[in-house]
């Protein structure tokens, strides 16, 4: 994953999109059906668009009829970190990037085999880059 990457608030807003400063630095939701990802079926790795940390494999993504990719695992359980999030009304699994504190979405127990996990993620915090094949 390699070290972790800390910038203050002015140098997120300089790099990111308004898109990806309001999803990733201020816990915003993109509307569903409105990302770039939702209904990607091209094969290879998500990454943090923040940081470039691998997030997502395309091999663990699923349609979730949501409107917002979802994936039944990380890459790696150190990829990620959750946080309990009571916001909204709601009692939700926040996650967020590892290296770089991003949010990234939040994880759901609704999710399909093999992990029964839902990690329902918004397409602006990701990146993909496509596999070599
Ligand atoms: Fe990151």
């Amino acid at each position: 994953m390699g070290r972790r990457i800390v910038k203050s608030e002015a140098e997120w807003r300089e790099q990111l999109t308004p898109a990806q400063f309001e999803v990733c630095r201020r816990k915003g939701t993109e509307p569903a059906f409105s990302g770039a990802f939702w209904n990607a079926k091209e094969t290879g790795t998500y990454r943090c668009a923040c940081c470039g940390n691998e997030l997502f494999s395309s091999a663990a993504k699923y349609d979730s009829g949501t409107g917002w990719p979802s994936f039944t695992q990380p890459v790696a359980p150190e990829s990620i970190r959750t946080e309990n999030d009571a916001s909204h009304g709601m009692q939700r699994i926040e996650v967020l990037c590892a290296r770089c504190d991003a949010h990234l979405g939040h994880v759901f127990s609704d999710g399909p085999a093999p992990t029964g996990q839902r990690y329902c993620m918004n397409s602006c915090a990701l990146e993909l880059e496509p596999a070599d094949d």
